[in-house]
């Protein structure tokens, strides 16, 4: 039942079990230089990208993802849950166990918050089952022909009109509300004591990890009067949209059976073609696509098809999804819809089959742009120096270098200019048009990555750590909780780590972190980088608050308020010798 019985539970049988003689009963491994590589079982592998570490108990797969412990291994090939990775792992080492599995769960901190979001996913799904309150949810999802089992498939609820209906129900099954705020259910009254609900008279569409486990909600409005239309959970250490996917706890098998899946926005699209029998999609929430969705889709299939909009701003978003997956070596196929058609609409009024006729013609993204762009050339929209541009920047983002040099040679033939003038483009050109703002968030949510990895290696830095108020300056719910656990249960076995979490996600984070960055081999080091991140993850804290008192300073100026200019630039000027002391420190 303790966390210490399942500790030495799971170490006993780590002590006993060889993961080399696991992992080799599953796919060939073979010994190199410091440990074994394998075909990895996870992914459509063809070059052993796995990595399995015997001192550490550890795999880690460096192409799709997958890693963690022996129980990690033996639960993701099997389909199984951790109880019962437990007892059948227990069973091979010849361990008995006196508790029932059923009872001793790996523990994560982020537990209390996925079972708050269960608590209220149920009371919206009851309203808007059973309860007179729930009449206009009812209609709203018969008048969008949504069916009866997608909406019981996919949990919808209903919340209320009224302000404090779900923060009275949690109150009265003693869910502390701090900790609803923390998943965003609630928000906390500016001027007096207490919370109200953040959904009012909404239709809830519970959004899901790959686990089935509610990370957060959105709320569509039922009265057209409401604003705004779409209202979702804020990010919280459960809930990123930059790494969600709406619906991907069902659509997943059926993306690895098909080997494809259908990528698009939203989930009113997403609902749609799951509930004509288009089961294999998925849709981004509200951003478009990002690396670590790609990272995501492809543990399931390399072959995605985008909806592609073609109206000017529905190119855009579809470009902006098309070169995140051609920069991460995917190459995506696309079906241009008809003008002014989004996927929901084209079902319903074409049918299920002339979409599946659709999917099954869908055409290259680079053949199709390529196209695209000699043809707004010769209609004049654009000159033939941002076509080159254009098709330079798209050969750029090619990762592979056979597609990459054959698309070179299609180039030049379309553009009738020896192939060599074509090489030199894309070399010099090469990482230039990157827009600065994603360098710089990527830079940032590197740190926050650099100062995990050497805090998982070297857990004693966490003294280093304490002399900060770090919890303020990481965004990334995983990283956060890793820290968290580090820090306050005081870990100073990094492998034993992985007991205290259940998500994948970060039993991967942490494979990755002890089985890779081979540059972080000793404290010292170690110590250098966490010191350097900090100071580095402070400064863009403070170019973030700068950048918001800016505003407010412009806004003051416009109000002709000169009693808050002046309090505001104090604040500023506050806040910009603080950046100075800081990056004098960060040198
Ligand atoms: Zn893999």
């Amino acid at each position: 039942m303790s966390k210490f019985n399942n500790e030495a539970l799971v170490n006993e049988i780590k002590g006993r079990l060889s993961i080399i003689n696991l992992v080799e009963s599953y796919t060939s491994v073979k010994k190199t230089g410091k440990g074994y590589v394998g075909l990895c079982p996870f992914h459509d592998d063809t070059n052993p990208s796995m990595h399995v570490d015997e001192d550490k108990g550890l795999f880690h797969c460096f192409s799709c993802g997958a890693g963690g412990d022996i129980f990690g291994f033996y639960m993701r090939y099997n389909n199984l849950s951790f109880p019962e990775t437990l007892s059948e792992l227990a069973k091979k080492a010849g361990v008995t166990i006196e508790e029932k599995p059923e009872s001793v769960p790996r523990k994560s901190p982020n537990s209390v918050l996925y079972k708050i979001n269960a608590v209220a996913a149920k009371y919206y799904r009851n309203i808007l089952q059973e309860s007179d309150q729930g009449k206009s949810g009812r209609e709203y999802v018969e008048n969008r022909r949504l069916s009866p089992e997608t909406a019981k498939e996919f949990i919808f609820g209903f919340a209320p009109e009224g302000w404090d209906n779900l923060a009275k129900y949690l109150t009265k099954h003693k869910v502390p509300l701090n900790i609803a705020e923390k998943v965003g259910l609630i928000v906390k009254r500016k001027n007096t004591d207490g919370y109200y609900d953040r959904f009012r008279n909404r239709l809830m569409f519970p959004i899901c990890n790959v686990e089935g486990k509610v990370i957060g909600f959105g709320g569509r409005r039922v009265n057209e009067e409401d604003e705004p239309k779409y209202i979702n959970s804020p990010e919280s250490d459960i809930y990123q949209k930059r790494k969600s996917f709406y619906g991907i706890n069902k659509s997943k098998d059926h993306i690895r059976r098909e080997d494809r899946a259908i990528l698009v926005e939203g989930y009113t699209d997403f609902l749609s073609l799951y509930s004509s029998g288009i089961k294999n999609v998925v849709a981004t929430l509200g951003t478009s696509l990002t690396r670590e969705h790609v990272s995501l889709l492809r543990r399931y299939t390399k072959n995605v098809v985008v909806l592609f909009d073609s109206d000017e701003s529905g190119r855009k978003a579809a470009k902006k999804s098309l070169d995140v997956l051609l920069s991460e070596g995917l190459l995506p196929h696309i079906v241009p819809l008809p003008p002014g058609k989004d996927p929901d609409s084209y079902i319903k009024e074409e049918g299920v089959d002339n979409f599946n006729k659709e999917i099954e013609k869908s055409i290259s993204w680079v053949d199709f742009w390529f196209d695209m762009t000699s043809d707004r050339q010769k209609k004049g929209m654009i000159t033939r120096k941002q076509m080159v541009e254009e098709i330079v920047e798209l050969i750029q983002n090619l990762k592979d270098p056979v597609e990459r040099s054959f698309r070179i040679k299609k180039a030049a033939e379309m553009l009738s200019v020896p192939e060599s003038q074509i090489y030199s483009r894309v070399k010099i050109g090469r990482g230039q048009n990157k827009n600065q703002s994603v360098k710089n968030q990527q830079k940032y949510s590197n740190s926050e990555k650099l100062l995990m990895t050497a805090l998982v290696k070297f857990p004693d830095l966490r003294v280093q750590l304490n002399k900060h108020e770090w919890n303020e300056l990481i965004t990334d719910g995983g990283i956060k909780s890793i820290l968290k656990v580090i820090v306050e249960e005081e870990i100073s076995d990094p492998s034993s780590l992985l007991l205290h979490f259940d998500d994948k996600e970060v039993h991967e984070m942490i494979s990755e972190a002890l089985l890779s960055s081979p540059s972080i081999s000793d404290k010292e080091t170690a110590s250098k980088m966490v010191h350097g991140c900090i100071a580095k993850l402070k400064l863009s804290k403070l170019d973030q608050k700068l950048k918001v008192l800016r505003i407010e300073i412009d806004e003051a100026i416009k109000d002709k308020d000169v009693k808050l200019q002046k309090k505001l630039l104090e604040e500023y000027s506050v806040l910009k010798q603080e950046k100075q002391r800081e990056e004098g420190r960060a040198l």
